[in-house]
């Protein structure tokens, strides 16, 4: 079976950056389930992805606006630590989500100085070219409960 819109797809993929680090992998693990067609991987991938079939391996270079933006410095902004009430104590590195113009958006704690914390809304990836290592363990056909909820069920996905 091929790989369309509405279909469950099983991939093990390995993504690499432009100097050839692994950034993230499904090697030693469970494949990536996912639903082509609904947004679920970058469109890059996701567009690259589409017709091919079960077995099939390719390798897929998508670049920062197919993939997880331009790093846009309007997403980086200092607030007082006051503004962050609830979230206990402050550390670089923390991670929030929080609503814009544009949707939820996970901002990242970059810095803490004194009374300000720095939030950084950009995706840790934004500006890189991606490269990905694909292979395609599955396709079938995704269940009405499936496309209600937006996921997969069972193996490589929500299991509820
Ligand atoms: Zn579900």
């Amino acid at each position: 079976m091929e790989i369309a819109a509405d279909r469950v797809v099983l991939i093990h993929y390995t993504l690499k950056d432009d100097t050839g680090t692994v950034i993230d992998s499904s090697s030693g693990g469970e494949p990536l389930a996912y639903i082509q067609g609904h947004g679920n991987l970058i469109p890059g991938l996701e567009r690259a992805l589409e017709g091919k079939a079960e077995g099939h391996e390719l390798n897929v270079t998508v670049s920062p606006e197919d993939g997880y933006g331009k790093r846009d410095a309007a997403l980086v902004q200092s607030v007082p630590r006051r503004a962050l009430q609830g979230a206990g104590d402050i550390k670089k590195g923390m991670q929030f989500q929080a609503r814009t113009d544009e949707g939820m958006r996970l901002f990242t704690v970059t810095a803490v100085v004194g009374d300000m914390v720095t939030l950084d809304g950009n995706h840790p990836l934004a500006d890189q070219t991606l490269h990905f290592d694909v292979r395609i363990v599955g396709v079938r056909e995704a269940s009405g409960e499936e496309l209600e909820h937006g996921h997969v069920h069972g193996p490589g996905g929500h299991h509820h």
